[in-house]
Formats: structure tokens, C-alpha cells, sequence
């Protein structure tokens, strides 16, 4: 045989054996596509009998058995285990998305507009795709170059789902991904880890020595600072995303380029690769949440995460004595993020990750109790946990957990609500949910428990002047907190409706500047934002008690918020009020009785003292009195606050100002300033 054809009849041979591997790969495919069917099927049954999706137990005896199988083919264990976990997993992560499905039929959609951002190729688009891919769901993918942007499509109802990047294992936390999940609050209804990989990219064939310029972010060029310090002089050009260093690399033509990426097949085409697996750490994994307008409900049976926000009182132990709650119950905490609180310097609000479901009554007694100990707390949502951990093939292992299990079911408390039939509607609200009264701290001023709180100030701020000198006399005598009306409720259109904005500068300023925390009325939903970044304390005046709108406008904020009774409001529309903002996560309402509407008319309207002693047997809020819109008079105000204080009111709100005559909304009801500096030391 001549050495040509010998050489020919071997690349035959060769090539005949490639074609006989391909075939192979196509069965395993035919196999692996086979098997996913068959899970699905399996499923149905479990669906509809009760047994569990996941069994441990029956994944190790396959395991086990395949283990077996192997070894007499020759096939070590380590190699069957790797390759049946995928496969495993895979058949657990079909069943648990088809039971989702059924759950939410809403996420059903045929094709979903997925919002991320970066450009195409970025990891937030590659994380879109592989949520998507996971639901079986066709995505449309929307690029977005800021958070705010991606917030505004989910918001809008022009994307159904967006991809936010929350951390990465090396490079930690994504300050301004929180500061948007505790400010805007959306549903998080999935998560996902994509392991963030970082090549080095050029044009042509070059070796790392030749490269004068590189593209890249800061945060890759930090994960990657032991590639680049060995680059010695390059030039550095900064991008937004790794995506676009890729794209830069395109356009400059130079072959001393370069660019740091994320592999990723869609942009990577064409490039050279001149280094790979460049980070400092290779194992980094980048956390996005999976956000959407309204929460999912989740599978008992799925293991799941539940995201919640809160905030707590700034005295020692707060943050500690309400997280205790969750080792208290056995609830496994996996995420603790802290972030300044807008407005509220030295606050903070929380980001809590925690496992379980909302659904589980250990969870649903947990929060239960954390809601007793926060000033705020808001779920985000309940969503299946990222990754399948594997069936582990050591002695009892799945014995060992049941047990821990079974103790800490056994430890927790049962759900400490008492159910009558009207506390039921105002559930957060009741002595039935929490037995002991809510102490409110507004800068170390007690709203609650043995403080006699007094509230003064004008009823409208008037002038910088006025208000300063309100503030001045205020402080003087003792008051607490300084009030001032800037957005009026006036019965007639005619009447002074304050002076907004510019007034609540010179009220908060007043405040500052003689150490009081302030006070002020709130008229409208979209006015609720604004006001709190500055006021203290926001106001729902009688007239607004049951703007359910404005209520929970004002439940989602963290300032402390005093409801008034209506003038035809019963007490237990009251609490029913209170109960939405509550409801909203804003723990720090105190309710104020300020006269009702009777037959009666000598006085404004009728103080209904009944309703203090009354209101504090129904719920552990705090309880004041405002005797100057009750009585309508002045003479009146001194025996009322008196009297308020006998029936066990937590304080009083009273009007004064400087020349009554000429105040510009509620004069005859004013206190003089001598009236003030009397009704403080009567109250002493
Ligand atoms: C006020 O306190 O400024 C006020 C307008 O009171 P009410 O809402 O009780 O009438
Ligand atoms: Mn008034």
C-alpha cells in the first residue's frame, strides 16, 4: 500500500468513527428529550395525588443503581453522578415549572416582554434569556440603560418582567438595585445565577504583551486586576457594560485592542480570544431577581424564597430583636441588606432574604411577629429558589434533615391571632394582633406608652415669620412637636388653602431650627412622596379619612402618620382606616379623635371622649385628642385637653398663634400665647 492510500483509508476510518460519535450525540439527545417528556408526565400523577415533587430518596436509589450499572461498563461513579444530577435536576426543574404554571395561569403568556439592562449580550440579557428559556416562554427583550428606565417599563405595564442585578459573589452588593427594591417596591417573583465568566478579546491573533488600549467596566476590571496589573502600560477605556467594550472592540480596527467580556455566543462571534478565565476568582456568580407588577403564588411543594423589606426603630437592639423572630421560628435568613432611609439621616431600611413560602404557617407566624417589632415591613414576594441542590449520597442525610426538621416545627409558636368578627377587618390594627401598645419615636419625642405628648402649633403656617415665631414660643413652653397647616382642606374654595411647598420649607426649618419634629397635612396621593422626604410626621385630615388612595399612599411611606377621625366617622371605620395604611407596611399610625358631627351646635362639632377609652381596649395604636377643631372655641380648648388626659389619651394636638384675630384659617379656636403657656402647666 502506497503511503497516500494508507493515509486515505485512515481519514475513511476516522471519519467513520466521527460519524458513528455524532450519531450517538443525536441519540442522547433523542434519549434526554424522551425522558424530559416522560417527567412530564410523572408529574400529572403527582399533581393530582398528593405526593411530593421532589424525592430524595428515589433519586438516590437511581443514583445508586446507575452507580452500579457503570462500574460493570467501566464508568466510575463520579462520572455517572455528575451527568444523572444534571439530568435529575433537570426532571425537577420541568415538574416544578409545570406546577407553577397551572398555579399562575396569568404567566401563561404565548410571548412576554422581558426588560434588562445593558445592551444585547449582556449578562442581564443572557439571565432574561435563561429565566425564559426555564419558563418555556417565548421573551421579547427590552434593553434599558438605567434602573430607573427598567422600572418605568414594569411600572408602565410596557414590560411584564425585568431582570434586576442584586449582587455578584466576588464584587458583593448592588447599592443602587436595592435603594430602587426598597424605594419602589415591586413583586419579585424569580430568581437567577448566572456565573459570570471573563475573557480577554481582540480582533487578530495577539498575545496579552501586544495590547495597548483595553475595554472594559470598573467593576470587570476589579474582578480582573490581576490580568491587567501584568499588562504593565495599557491604555484603559471605561464602558458601561461588558457588552459594549465588545461592541467598542468591533469598531476600533487598531489589533493592539482589546476588550475584557463575558463570553457570550451571541457577540463573542469573530473575536479572538487571547485569554480566558481572567478573574481573579474564577468562581463568580451573578444574583439577578426577576421582577413584575404582581406577585406569583407559589407551590407548596417547590422550595421557594420570600423577600421582604423593613425598617425599625433607631434605639439599640431594634434590628436584632426583630430578626430574633426569624431564629425563634426556625426560619433561615439568607440576606441582609441595609440602606440609608431617603430623608431619615442615620436610618436605614432592610432587604431581607429569607427561605420559605408565604403560604407556610411557620412563616405566616413569623412575620406576624416581626410586623409587631418593626416600624415598617413589606413583602416583596415568595418565588422558587434558584438551583436544585443534588441528591447527596451519604449515610442518611435525608433522615439527619427530617429530623432538624421535625424540632424546629416543634419550637415554633403557634399564630398568636385571635379572630372576633370585626377585628377582622382591622387585623393589624387590634389587641387581638398585638396585645401591648405601640410606642411611636419620632427624633426621640414618645408617641405612646407614659408620655403625655402635646402637639401646638398654627393651624395654617401663615408667613416664615409666624411660624418661626410659633416654633419659638412652642419650644419655649414645652411642646413636643410643632404643627402647621401648608396644603388646607378649606370647606370653601374661597378660603386661604396655604402656602404648599414654600410653607412646609419654612415649617420644616422652624422645626430645625428650635428642635421640634413637625407635623403637616396631606391632601393629595401624589403630594405624599414629597412631603415625607421632609416632615416628620404626614397628616390624614378628617376629611380624607376614608381617601383610600391617599391612605395607601401614605402607608408605603416610613414616616409615622396621624390619622384623624372623620366628622361622621365611626370608630370602627376608624380603625378600618388605619387598617390600609397598616397594610401597606407603614407600622407607625396614631389615631386622633377631633369631634364629631351631632344635633348638637354650641360647640364646632362634639368631642366624643367615649372613643379614647374605647379605641385603646380595640387597638394597641397610640390615641391623642385635638380639642381646638372639637370645641371651635378657645375658652373651651384648656377643660378639654384636661379632660383627655383624665380618659387616658396618649396627648392633645392644640392650636395657638401669635394675634388670632388675624390668622388666616381657624382664629376663634386659637390659643393665645398666655392660654398656651397655661394649659402646659395645668397639664404638668
Ligand atoms: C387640622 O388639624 O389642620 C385640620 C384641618 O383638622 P381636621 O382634619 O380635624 O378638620
Ligand atoms: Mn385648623
Amino acid at each position: 500500500m502506497t503511503k497516500e492510500k494508507e493515509s486515505t483509508n485512515k481519514n475513511n476510518e476516522l471519519s467513520n468513527l466521527r460519524d458513528d460519535i455524532n450519531s450517538i450525540d443525536t441519540d442522547i439527545i433523542k434519549l434526554l428529550t424522551k425522558r424530559r417528556n416522560v417527567s412530564k408526565e410523572v408529574v400529572q400523577f403527582k399533581e393530582s395525588s398528593v405526593i411530593p415533587v421532589r424525592n430524595k430518596e428515589r433519586e438516590k436509589e437511581i443514583l445508586n443503581k446507575l452507580i452500579e450499572e457503570g462500574k460493570k461498563s467501566g464508568l466510575d461513579s463520579h462520572y455517572i453522578t455528575t451527568i444523572f444530577n444534571t439530568i435529575l435536576a433537570d426532571s425537577v426543574r420541568v415538574q416544578h415549572t409545570h406546577i407553577q404554571d397551572k398555579l399562575n395561569p396569568n404567566s401563561n403568556l404565548d410571548i412576554a416582554r422581558v426588560a434588562f439592562t445593558g445592551i444585547e449580550g449582556s449578562r442581564g440579557h443572557v439571565a432574561a434569556c435563561q429565566h425564559m428559556d426555564r419558563k418555556g416562554v417565548e421573551g421579547a427583550y427590552v434593553s434599558c440603560k438605567s434602573f430607573n428606565q427598567l422600572f418605568d417599563l414594569l411600572e408602565s405595564g410596557k414590560a411584564e418582567y425585568a431582570l434586576l442585578p442584586v449582587e455578584n459573589t466576588i464584587s458583593g452588593g448592588i447599592n443602587e438595585a436595592y435603594d430602587f427594591l426598597l424605594q419602589r417596591r415591586p413583586s419579585i417573583i424569580g430568581e437567577e445565577k448566572l456565573r459570570t465568566t471573563h475573557s480577554c478579546f481582540a480582533m487578530s491573533p495577539i498575545t496579552a504583551g501586544d495590547i495597548k488600549i483595553i475595554y472594559a467596566t470598573p467593576d470587570d476590571l476589579q474582578q480582573c486586576s490581576s490580568f491587567i496589573d501584568k499588562l504593565g502600560d495599557v491604555e484603559i477605556r471605561y464602558v458601561r457594560y461588558s457588552a459594549q467594550a465588545i461592541e467598542n472592540l468591533k469598531k476600533d480596527k487598531s489589533k493592539n485592542t482589546a476588550a475584557i467580556g463575558f463570553l457570550s455566543a451571541s457577540l463573542t462571534e469573530g473575536l479572538e480570544v487571547v485569554s480566558d478565565e481572567i478573574a481573579n476568582h474564577r468562581e463568580s456568580f451573578t444574583r439577578f431577581l426577576v421582577i413584575s407588577r404582581k406577585p406569583v403564588e407559589v407551590d407548596p411543594q417547590i422550595p421557594s424564597k420570600t423577600s421582604l423589606v423593613i425598617a425599625t426603630g433607631q434605639e439599640p437592639g431594634a434590628l436584632v430583636n426583630a430578626l430574633l423572630v426569624f431564629q425563634e421560628y426556625g426560619v433561615q435568613m439568607s440576606k441582609l441588606e441595609s440602606r440609608p432611609l431617603l430623608g431619615n439621616p442615620w436610618e436605614e431600611m432592610f432587604y431581607v432574604d429569607i427561605d420559605g413560602n408565604v403560604k407556610e404557617e411557620r412563616i405566616i407566624a413569623a412575620l406576624n411577629d416581626v410586623t409587631k417589632r418593626v416600624r415598617f415591613i413589606k413583602v416583596l414576594g415568595s418565588y422558587p429558589k434558584d438551583g436544585i441542590d443534588a441528591a447527596k449520597l451519604g449515610p442518611n442525610s435525608e433522615a439527619v434533615s427530617n429530623k432538624t426538621k421535625k424540632k424546629e416545627i416543634a419550637t415554633a409558636k403557634a399564630p398568636s391571632i385571635k379572630t372576633d368578627s370585626k377585628s377582622e377587618s382591622y387585623r393589624l390594627g387590634s389587641r387581638a394582633y398585638k396585645a401591648e401598645d405601640t410606642v411611636i419615636d419620632v427624633k426621640g419625642v414618645k408617641i405612646g406608652g407614659d408620655n403625655f405628648l402635646v402637639i401646638a402649633g398654627p393651624c395654617s403656617v401663615e408667613s416664615e415669620g409666624q411660624i418661626n415665631d410659633c416654633a419659638k414660643h412652642a419650644q419655649e413652653q414645652g411642646v413636643q412637636i410643632l404643627r402647621g397647616g401648608c396644603f388646607k382642606p378649606r370647606t370653601s374654595p374661597y378660603s386661604f388653602q396655604g402656602l404648599g411647598y414654600k410653607g412646609l420649607e419654612f415649617l420644616v426649618n422652624a422645626g430645625k431650627h428650635y428642635g421640634l419634629p413637625v407635623v403637616t397635612e396631606v391632601l393629595a396621593p401624589e403630594d405624599v412622596q414629597k412631603v415625607s422626604e421632609t416632615a416628620d410626621i404626614l397628616q390624614v385630615g378628617a376629611r380624607n379619612m376614608q381617601n383610600f388612595t391617599l391612605l395607601n399612599e401614605v402607608g408605603k411611606t416610613s414616616r409615622p402618620v396621624m390619622l384623624k377621625r372623620g366628622m361622621s366617622a365611626s370608630i370602627l371605620e376608624l380603625l378600618q382606616a388605619a387598617e390600609y395604611i397598616l397594610n401597606q407596611g407603614n407600622q407607625q399610625v396614631f389615631l386622633c379623635e377631633r369631634g364629631i358631627r351631632t344635633f348638637e351646635t354650641a360647640t364646632r362639632n362634639t368631642l366624643d371622649l367615649s372613643a379614647v377609652p374605647v379605641l385603646r381596649s380595640k387597638t394597641h395604636l397610640p390615641v391623642i385628642v385635638d380639642p381646638s377643631h372639637a370645641a371651635g372655641e378657645r375658652d373651651l380648648v384648656i377643660p378639654l385637653v384636661l379632660a383627655a388626659k383624665a380618659v387616658g389619651a396618649h396627648g392633645v394636638m392644640v392650636e395657638f398663634h401669635p394675634e388670632p384675630a388675624k390668622a388666616l384659617s381657624d382664629g376663634p379656636q386659637a390659643l393665645l400665647y398666655s392660654q398656651l403657656e397655661d394649659m402646659m402647666q395645668q397639664i404638668a
